[in-house]
């Protein structure tokens, strides 16, 4: 059996997503920006949702929480370390920990750096991770609390995923990323292509997420930074690779 996923557009730019288990209609929802847009959603797919997962604290991942339409019955799972910034939690988890979620494990990952406590899921049956903003398309969020190194290593940690994995990010900012990525490596065939990919979708008004880990390794410039052939299109190719990543997000944040 594998969970249903529903990407959830919110707010400006924002995604929620709704994973169901067809067997026993039973649901959980990945952070919640607004509520109206997941009540509606969970309406439509005649679902019963049970849970809610966060990702952190930040105001555009958690305030629609109390306009769920059984806000008061659900089982609210968040990181331990956020516990004093996030909504009450049921269920408090941190790295390595396993949830059980519509029927299905989860594993916690720590992917600290957009904010210091910042947690990724990991259902491994049916290959989602939500990375909300931590790993994004093309990109990664911009470091409000951790360090460099920590994001490095959290891109690491999801890096090492299967490669068909899901990464449903939380926010549409593709095209912006594209933008970026192709100044660092212009001559990248995979990343040329998948731009193409990006503007006929906006022009249809297309969501551009998830994408599968498998095309973020090959184009996202936050997940290179120990790759030759990025190191070398910047002109770093001795410098180790917190360095090289340092160097992309302090470009990304200029840009
Ligand atoms: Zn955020
Ligand atoms: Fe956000």
């Amino acid at each position: 059996m594998t969970l249903t996923l529903t990407t959830v557009p919110c707010l400006a730019d924002n995604y929620a997503f709704i994973i169901g288990n067809p067997a026993t209609k039973e649901a959980a929802v990945i952070d919640v920006p607004q509520a109206a847009p997941i009540n509606a959603a969970i309406l439509a797919g005649g679902w019963h949702l049970t849970t809610v997962l966060l990702t952190h604290h930040h105001w555009d991942h958690i305030d629609g929480l109390d306009g769920l339409t059984n806000s008061a019955d659900l089982h609210i799972i968040g990181a331990a370390a956020d516990a004093h910034r996030l909504p009450a939690l049921r269920t408090a988890v941190a790295e390595g920990d396993t949830i059980h979620v519509c029927g299905e494990d989860a594993q916690i990952l720590d992917v600290s750096g957009h904010t210091v406590g910042h947690i990724a899921y990991h259902f491994a049956q049916s290959g989602f991770a939500f990375t909300a903003d931590s790993l994004m398309a093309l990109g990664c969020g911009r470091l409000f609390e951790g360090t460099p190194a920590q994001m490095w290593e959290s891109m690491q940690k999801l890096r090492a995923l299967p490669p068909e994995t899901l990464i449903c990010s939380g926010h549409e900012y593709t095209a912006s990323n594209a933008a970026f990525a192709l100044t660092l490596e212009p001559d990248n065939a995979d990343l040329r292509s998948r731009v193409e990919t990006i503007k006929t979708a906006r022009l249809n008004s297309e969501p551009t997420v998830p994408s599968t880990l498998a095309v973020e390794q090959q184009t996202n410039p936050f997940l290179r930074a120990d790759v030759p052939a990025l190191k070398h299109a910047i002109g770093m190719d001795n410098a180790d690779s917190t360095t090289v990543y340092a160097e992309i997000r302090a470009r990304k944040d200029r840009f």
